[in-house]
Order: structure tokens, then C-alpha cells, then sequence
């Protein structure tokens, strides 16, 4: 007998995610289901925590409002800065993110948003921020998890996380 899901398990789950416009963001059925720690905040809390007591085998689908999810826009949280300021080791293209360094110290992701001449405009909104995110969902394997994955906070194997 499979645990439910609760903190401290390795949960395997083919989802898709569907946009309030009907657009599909993602979808793992027919590919590669995602394997994650539960309880690590791993996915978006709206969804772990609608995820928990779940049993493999059980679908269900799963509204995830925007603050529970990528979180509100903020439209404040765009900046044009120069493209000698993003790391070199990041290709300069809509859509991709990197590690910037908040005035706090913190370590926050950013994304590409514009390129503009030699300016690009970083956004610290997800590229989802302000969606609410309309999931379906498949429970296919909960097991618990090794202490590795507990110390590392993420799953170990196939769908999770591999070290090289
Ligand atoms: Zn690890």
C-alpha cells in the first residue's frame, strides 16, 4: 500500500496546466511525469497544498490562484538596465532568467522580458505572474523519501533531480 501524500514523500504526478485563456502552458501526459518532494515547496503552494492526502491513481483537477501560484504581476518589478549587466554566461533572449542580487542581499531569479539596443528590461514577475493556473492532474507513485532527498529538498531518480 502507497502512503498519501504528506511532507516528506517523493510524489510522481503527470499534470497539465491550462491558462484562463485556454492556452496549454505545460503538459507531461504522453512525456516524462515530474517526480518531486512534497512539503519543499518544489511546485507552486496552492498546488502542493491541494495535492496533499491525495492516493496514486487518483486524477483531480486543481484551481491555483495567481497569489498562490506564480504570484500577483507587479508592475513595479520591471527594470532597463544596460546588457553588460546581465551575466555573460546568459543568452540574451526573451524569456530566459538568472540569479540576480536583490538591494536585500537575496538571491532572486529575473527574467528577460525586452531587448531594446543595447538595454534589456528584467522582470522579477514569473513569465505566469498574475494567472491563475488550472491544473489537471494524475497521482502515479508516492513513496517516502531518502534522507538525501530531505537534506537536499528535492526528489532523487528519474523525473528528479540527478547529480553529476
Ligand atoms: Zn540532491
Amino acid at each position: 500500500m502507497k502512503p498519501a501524500i504528506a511532507d516528506g514523500h517523493v510524489v510522481t504526478i503527470h499534470y497539465r496546466l491550462t491558462l484562463d485563456d485556454g492556452s496549454i502552458a505545460d503538459d507531461s501526459f504522453g512525456g516524462d511525469p515530474l517526480t518531486y518532494l512534497h512539503g519543499a515547496h518544489n511546485i507552486v503552494p496552492g498546488l502542493e497544498r491541494q495535492l496533499a492526502g491525495k492516493n496514486v491513481g487518483d486524477t483531480l483537477e486543481v484551481v491555483v490562484e495567481a497569489k498562490d501560484g506564480y504570484g500577483e504581476y507587479d508592475p513595479t518589478a520591471e527594470q532597463t538596465v544596460p546588457k553588460t549587466q546581465v551575466p555573460p554566461n546568459v543568452e540574451l533572449k526573451v524569456g530566459m532568467s538568472f540569479q540576480t542580487r536583490a538591494r536585500t542581499g537575496q538571491q532572486m531569479p529575473v527574467w528577460i522580458r525586452a531587448i531594446t539596443g543595447d538595454n534589456v528590461v528584467v522582470s522579477a514577475n514569473h513569465p505566469m505572474a498574475g494567472q491563475r493556473l488550472n491544473f489537471k492532474i494524475e497521482v502515479k507513485d508516492v513513496r517516502r523519501a531518502t534522507n538525501d532527498e530531505k537534506k537536499h529538498g528535492h526528489a532523487h531518480g528519474p523525473g528528479g533531480h540527478h547529480h553529476h
